[in-house]
């Protein structure tokens, strides 16, 4: 038996380590065994850093994490009824599951759950990389158990699943496959993808919100296109909406929204409003609607296809830097950004990169207060004022604050000799 101490003892921060530790020993107290199972023990393997923690217990979770906090300090948030805890220490966070087995009425409901062993526990799980365990057991700490070939399909690359129900069980592994495949730059191991394709159509059942998850967690790995590339060629993506589309075009904008932002990542609603910017608005609501798409995603979303109106302005209107401001401001600013990367007039491009370079930061440097202590009375009046010199500060015309004053003076006394 293949037993990865060592290595466990390299990879895990010193805190984590000892708190492991000490929950294998707590465990072992009550005659239960703890183990370190999932994405850490597949990225330990493959030298990723990981500190996503997930253990399971041939026991009962909530108790050995009450356990746990009563003799490290921490805090508890459990869920008996799961049979599920999550202990919290400062930045060190740890889940723990009671060990169970899951079998699935139909495809994409939630499963019937029942306690198990390690094995059971392992057998519900995605794919084979994702289902090994290490034991935290003291007497067997850094043993490795993986009943399902999950070493040998590392080894290979390989995205492999446990069983052939497993996609229809829960469709939302087909987007999970595709992450991991493009992540790890794997392959979907062949009867899998077979399977994978010919159950792609359960997606159906799967709900909006578990649906939007898998695609707001493709679209928060690095490289997103990828994902959905791969997974237009299996027929995923069109799934979420028929229209949607993986081609060159959005490969290239995906890759143009990292240059533009930089040392940061884009935020994924910019990869968002890029994925559906070519959705008409029909297909746009259908696409919030499935997806049930909320905040500002779903603002972002919305905006598209009024924004689009307005590129046409900007595309042609002769227009001072107040106008290119006026079309703009009231939309959201990660649509705006998708545009910016979408349109293709080179006028309409500059102007909206201009907008998001400098004209959307601009202000005047008086504040409302300001004029109301210069005389001008609170009201509709104020605002226009307050406006006024906004335009004028985008448009150049005024540019300091001296020269604002004098300016709001020049307003008062119109205002007086006119009535
Ligand atoms: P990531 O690095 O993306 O977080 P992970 O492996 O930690 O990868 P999680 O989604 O955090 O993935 O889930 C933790 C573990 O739970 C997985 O490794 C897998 O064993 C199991 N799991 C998660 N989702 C499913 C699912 N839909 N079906 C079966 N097993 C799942
Ligand atoms: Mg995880």
């Amino acid at each position: 038996m293949l037993n990865i101490g060592n290595k466990i003892e390299a990879y895990l921060p010193p805190e984590l380590l000892t708190l492991v530790k000490v929950a294998g020993e707590l465990a072992a107290a009550k005659g239960q065994r703890l183990y370190l199972v999932g994405g850490v023990v597949r990225d330990l393997f493959l030298g990723r850093p990981n500190l996503d923690l997930d253990l399971v217990v041939e026991g009962d979770a909530p108790a050995l994490a009450r356990a746990l906090a009563k003799v490290r300090g921490g805090e508890v948030v459990a869920h008996p009824r799961f049979g599920t805890a999550t202990f919290r220490q400062g930045e060190l966070s740890l889940d723990i599951v009671t060990a169970r087995s899951e079998t699935y009425a139909e495809p994409g409901a939630l499963p019937v759950v029942k306690p198990g062993t390690i094995k059971d526990d392992l057998l519900r799980r995605d794919f084979s990389i994702n289902a090994m365990a290490v034991s935290l057991e003291p007497a067997k700490f850094g043993e490795l158990v993986d009943p399902y070939g999950g070493k040998s399909d590392l080894d290979r690359h390989l995205v492999r699943v446990l069983h052939q129900r497993s996609f229809k069980d829960d469709p939302t592994r087909i987007w999970r496959a595709i992450r991991y495949e493009q992540r790890l730059g794997f392959r979907l191991e062949f009867d899998s993808e077979v399977l994978l394709r010919r159950d792609v159509a359960m997606m159906w059942r799967v709900s909006g919100d578990r649906l939007r998850h898998e695609l707001e967690r493709i679209l928060g790995e690095k490289y997103p296109e990828k994902s959905l590339y791969r997974a237009e060629r299996v027929g995923a993506l069109q799934q979420l909406m028929l229209s949607l589309k993986a081609d060159n075009w959005l490969l290239e904008r995906f890759s143009q929204a990292r240059l533009a932002s930089g040392a940061s990542k884009p935020a994924s609603n910019l990869y968002l409003a890029l994925l559906a910017w070519r959705l008409d608005g029909e297909e746009l609501k259908m696409f919030v609607e499935r997806l049930n798409f909320g905040g500002e995603a779903a603002r972002v979303l919305r905006d598209i296809p009024g924004l689009k109106q307005a590129l046409c302005d900007l595309a042609v209107r002769e227009l001072k830097p107040s106008g290119i401001y006026h079309l703009l401001e009231h939309h959201r600013l990660q649509a705006i950004q998708a545009a910016a990367l979408a349109v293709d007039s080179t006028l309409a491009r500059q102007r909206l990169e201009l907008y998001l370079s400098q004209l959307r930061f601009v202000a005047p440097s008086l504040t409302g207060d300001d004029l109301t202590k210069m005389g001008v009375p609170q009201g509709r009046k104020l605002g226009w004022m307050l406006r006024s010199l906004k335009d004028s500060r985008l448009d150049g015309t005024v540019k300091t604050r001296r020269r604002e004053r004098e300016l709001v003076r020049r307003w008062l006394a119109e205002g007086k000799r006119r009535g």
